[in-house]
């Protein structure tokens, strides 16, 4: 078994923070990322409110965090947290390839795309379905492709997805977006039709996606579109399973409730970034980050 100071879950701002927090002040500190680092921040297609950065891609600005937080902790990809355990001293994580023990536990998982729940959607995922414009975007160049939802992902989406070519509506289930003004501004700006008070119904293709059914909540009415791309972007859900394990609290809605120095009510556990619910912006992931490892290393260094 490794032995570690400090052991965080996830390595999206909010991880890598803690990682570079951690390290500085001299904790041995272990990342660990199921997938690839950067987390769901690196899609982002442009990032325009960071500090320091007047534009940069979410890749760019995650690659960038990731470089910093390897010079101060270890950071392992492609392995997933199985099992997380309390005993009175230390917390054992068990992932697919090893097994650690730690001092503190940082959870900073984040969240996933929430899904439609429609027939079709998972049937197309990968052949005309995308929850990631930057990821997938380039497919749909000069094709036809619909955007579901109403909010600043939704946005950012649509514009990055115009900005490369597509030909891209948004379907929306209200008469006005909860994206934030300034994106509003630009869909207007950059002429983004939008399909109002319409829901989607189901998403139908052969081998590929070929149309969409949506139903006008208004009129009361379906329609079906051609189209060939359908990028959903319609909120997330807390990846706060860990959290749970370890018998911490979480709200209504699954995120995991801290204080403002980020504990969780479970001693030596921690919780930051999007997990946590509250503002979902990648500088307060960071900070939330940067408060989780200082307590940790406070709690560490007052209790030993
Ligand atoms: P969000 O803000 O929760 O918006 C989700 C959108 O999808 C809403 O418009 C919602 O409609 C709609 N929706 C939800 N369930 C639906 C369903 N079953 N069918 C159809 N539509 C549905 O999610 P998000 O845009 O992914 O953003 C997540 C968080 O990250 C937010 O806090 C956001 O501010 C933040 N974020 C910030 C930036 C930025 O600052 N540039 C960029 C991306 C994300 P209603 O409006 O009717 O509820």
């Amino acid at each position: 078994m490794e032995e570690y100071d400090v052991v965080i879950a996830g390595a999206g701002p909010a991880g890598l923070t803690a990682g570079i927090y951690a390290g500085r002040d001299g904790l041995k500190a272990l990342v660990l990322e199921k997938a690839l680092k950067g987390g769901m921040g690196s899609t982002a297609p442009l990032v325009m409110n960071f500090p320091a950065f007047k534009s940069i891609t979410g890749m760019e600005l995650l690659k960038k965090i990731g470089e910093q937080a390897s010079y101060y902790a270890k950071i392992r990809e492609s392995e997933e947290i199985k099992s997380v355990e309390k005993t009175p001293e230390r917390i054992v994580v068990r992932t697919d390839k090893n097994e650690y023990s730690a001092k503190a536990f940082i959870i900073a998982t984040g969240t996933k795309y929430r899904e439609l729940g429609v027939p079709g959607e998972m049937q197309f995922i990968g052949k005309g379905i995308s929850y990631c414009s930057i990821c997938d975007g380039m497919f749909f160049r000069g094709k036809e492709v619909l955007v579901i939802g109403g909010g600043n992902s939704a946005a950012e989406h649509a514009l990055h997805l115009k900005d490369i070519g597509c030909k891209v509506k948004m379907v929306h289930r209200r008469d006005e977006l909860r994206a934030q003004r300034y994106l509003q501004e630009k869909l207007e700006k950059e002429g983004v039709p939008i399909i109002w008070n319409s829901v989607v119904k189901e998403i139908k293709g052969d081998t590929v996606l070929k149309s969409v059914v949506i139903h006008d909540r208004v009129r009361d009415v379906d329609e079906e579109i051609p189209v060939n791309g359908v990028f959903i972007a319609i909120g997330e859900t807390p990846s706060s399973q860990l959290a749970v394990e370890l018998g911490a609290e979480v709200d209504a809605a699954s995120y995991i409730v801290t204080d403002k120095d980020q504990k969780t009510n479970v001693h030596r556990v921690y919780a930051a970034g999007d997990v946590t619910g509250g503002v979902k912006q990648l500088v307060v992931a960071c900070a939330e980050g940067a408060v989780a490892a200082v307590s940790a290393y406070n709690d560490i260094k007052i209790e030993e």
